[in-house]
């Protein structure tokens, strides 16, 4: 169509038109999702597109089977793993690590589909705390593995991604990480901080390294998030004396 060979009136009456559709839509249709995102979401969920937000309607119909298991890695995540968090020194077995998907709310209320990489020997309990978390709305900002960042710590700390299995060194040591067996979960990191003397890690996280500021995303002592760990026998970084590492929850036997 071709508004400028039209009359002003006519032109006016059709915009009256569209826009009382629009309207109408807009009223008959807010609290409904239409059935071509609900189709998307669908998608989203069976091929398990982490990252993805969906809404709550697409959860209560199509999560059942889902959302909060535990697999043995598919071969599709593992070609991703491999030379990244999973490199050819690796001294684990694919076989003793699961690939968990899980659901989590951002802070705005957004629901997204998570990933997870751990030990099968904690895939369990993280599995129910991140769904006690779910279900209290407690705010978790991303989690997809660590190599959709090239397995750097550096970089996904930054984009306060959670993470869990990465076979890896502590920060500058030859000490292998509890990351390199899966038995360590990092939550929110890039407000939960790494802190050993000046040292912040990651460096973008120097602002949230004083723990007397309330902020967003940030892990206290006593909130619901160090209460479900250490309830199934993890310990929490922040309870560290010498260095304190408030994204830290790990589980060694
Ligand atoms: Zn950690």
């Amino acid at each position: 169509m071709q508004f400028q060979r039209l009359p002003l009136s006519i032109m006016k009456s059709k915009f009256s038109a569209f826009f009382l559709i629009v309207s109408l839509c807009t009223v008959g249709f807010s609290h409904a999702q239409s059935v071509d995102a609900l189709l998307a979401d669908e998608a989203a969920i069976r091929n398990w597109q982490a990252g993805k937000t969906v809404s709550a309607e697409s959860v209560s119909a199509f999560c059942e089977k889902s959302c909060f298991v535990a697999k043995p890695i598919p071969d599709a995540v593992f070609r991703l793993m491999q030379g990244k968090s999973f490199p050819a020194n690796a001294t684990i077995k694919r076989d003793d690590l699961r690939y968990l998907q899980v659901l989590h709310y951002d802070a705005k209320g957004k629901i997204i589909l998570g990933e997870l990489v751990t030990n099968k020997a904690i895939s369990r309990d993280v599995l129910d705390v991140l769904k006690v978390l779910y279900e209290a709305r407690y705010p978790i900002e991303r989690m997809v593995l660590i190599d959709r960042y090239g397995a750097d710590d550096e970089r996904s700390m930054t984009a306060n991604n959670s993470s869990a299995f990465n076979f890896r060194f502590v920060a500058g040591t030859r000490k292998l990480s509890n990351h390199s067996t899966g038995r360590a979960v990092d939550i929110n990191p890039l407000y939960n901080p790494f802190v050993v003397g000046k040292t912040v890690s990651p460096a973008a996280g120097r602002a949230y390294a004083d723990r007397s500021k309330d902020f967003v995303y940030k892990i206290n002592a006593d909130d619901l998030c160090v209460r479900e760990f250490k309830k199934r026998g993890f310990e929490w970084g922040g309870d560290w004396k010498t260095r304190k590492d408030y994204q830290h929850f790990e589980k060694k036997n």
